[in-house]
């Protein structure tokens, strides 16, 4: 599937990789515990409506979106294709979001008492809180803040749908932070049960939390039936088939069924030679030592080719490597193609896929895969 058409350089997913991943994920968090594939940030780069279609098609029941805005999108996509799912906005709102959120049945993960507020100009409004066990970004904390927080959301007749946390070092095996945040976690969960409310899911863990082989599963399953709920993980980069590597003596169960589901691709705009002293590029920072052939494609860093790629990396033209040569420009790169025959204008490069990974890319670039992909947005 292309997205993003009539571009010289664009994206193409692959619907059956991103089907297979889901299906992998769920195989490794057991049939008992819903998966709740994160589409937020555009699917990481890779399209939020096609992905969400394509994700829900599979098999998956719930949607993580980052916003209001991108959970009406979502919401759109669905309906059009004649779909349903929960959607969880799972990265806040603000108050003028909330009409938007009523309109849309879009779920909020809510945390601050302000929020509360906001949200019960809608009695009846099912929610989501996040409890904060160690990220120190948003979340509220268990004790005073969660029982003031659940006061307020009974008084405002807030249904409350779920309660989670998010772990900080879920692919370190064995991790004593992961530890502690599940001790703070079910005392959170003890406190909502105390309030009596019911939530009906009860999750935690992202794609490395279903990855590591030291996690306690069953801790959650057991947690989750304590309060009368169901297990869920919150899978994002998984889905699209990468995942950190697990830090620790430890097999990773889930990375090597991944497959990736990006494939980003770029036209041959021009072929031509340089003759030997010749240079490219800004600040001649590559001299040709002999005669050469290169190929110029409309990609650049506007588009999420990320600069440090410079001289560095390379793009697959014709099942081969063509390094890049030079300083990558704003929406052009130049790449050599004189051991690659016939390489001619029009030729699709695989500027991330296969033969150039999302990894690759992230070890040139000196960052994660997850920037690399979120940061993928064809726009000449
Ligand atoms: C982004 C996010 C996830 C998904 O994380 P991955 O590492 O991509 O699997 C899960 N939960 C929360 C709260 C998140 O913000």
């Amino acid at each position: 599937m292309k997205v993003g058409a009539a571009l010289n350089n664009w994206v193409e997913i692959s619907e059956p990789n991103l089907a297979a991943n889901l299906r992998s994920i769920q195989a490794s968090a057991g049939a008992d515990t819903e998966v709740l594939a994160v589409v937020k940030a555009n699917a990481y780069g890779h399209g939020a409506e096609a992905c969400s279609v394509a994700l829900v098609r599979a098999g998956a029941r719930w949607l993580g979106v980052t916003c209001a805005a991108e959970g009406v999108r979502v919401r759109d996509a669905l309906r059009s294709a004649g779909l349903s799912a929960d959607i969880l906005i799972m990265c806040g709102f603000l108050p003028e979001d909330v009409p938007l959120i009523a309109e849309h049945a879009l779920v909020p993960v809510l945390w601050t008492l302000e929020q509360a507020t906001a949200l019960a100009l809608h009695p009846g409004l099912r929610v989501q809180v996040e409890v904060d066990t160690g990220m120190g970004r948003q979340g509220v904390r268990p004790g005073l803040p969660l029982e003031r927080l659940l006061a307020a959301m009974q008084t405002g007749k807030l249904v409350l749908d779920g309660v989670f946390t998010h772990f900080c070092s879920s692919e370190v095996a064995a991790s004593e932070l992961t530890q502690r945040q599940e001790r703070l976690f079910e005392a959170a969960v003890a406190q909502v049960i105390r309030a009596g409310l019911r939530p009906q899911w009860v999750h935690a863990g992202n794609s490395s939390a279903v990855d590591n082989p030291a996690q306690d599963w069953p801790w959650l399953a057991e947690l989750a039936q304590q309060a009368g709920a169901r297990a869920m993980v919150r899978p994002g980069l998984a889905l699209y088939g990468y995942c950190l590597p697990i830090e620790g003596r430890a097999t990773s169960q889930l990375r090597p069924a991944l497959r990736p589901v990006m494939t980003w691709k770029a036209h041959v705009l021009a072929v031509y030679c340089l003759a030997s002293g010749e240079t490219v590029g800004y600040n001649a920072t590559f001299v040709a030592e002999r005669p050469m052939r290169v190929a110029l494609l409309p990609v650049g860093y506007a588009d999420g080719l990320r600069r440090e790629l410079s001289g560095r990396g390379w793009v697959m033209l014709k099942g081969q490597r063509a390094p890049i040569l030079g300083r990558i420009s704003m929406n052009l790169t130049v790449v050599d193609v004189s051991d690659l025959a016939g390489v001619a204008v029009g030729d699709a490069a695989v500027v991330l896929g296969e033969g150039v990974t999302a990894e690759d890319h992230a070890r040139w670039a000196g960052t994660i895969a997850y920037e690399i992909l979120c940061g993928v947005h064809p726009c000449g």
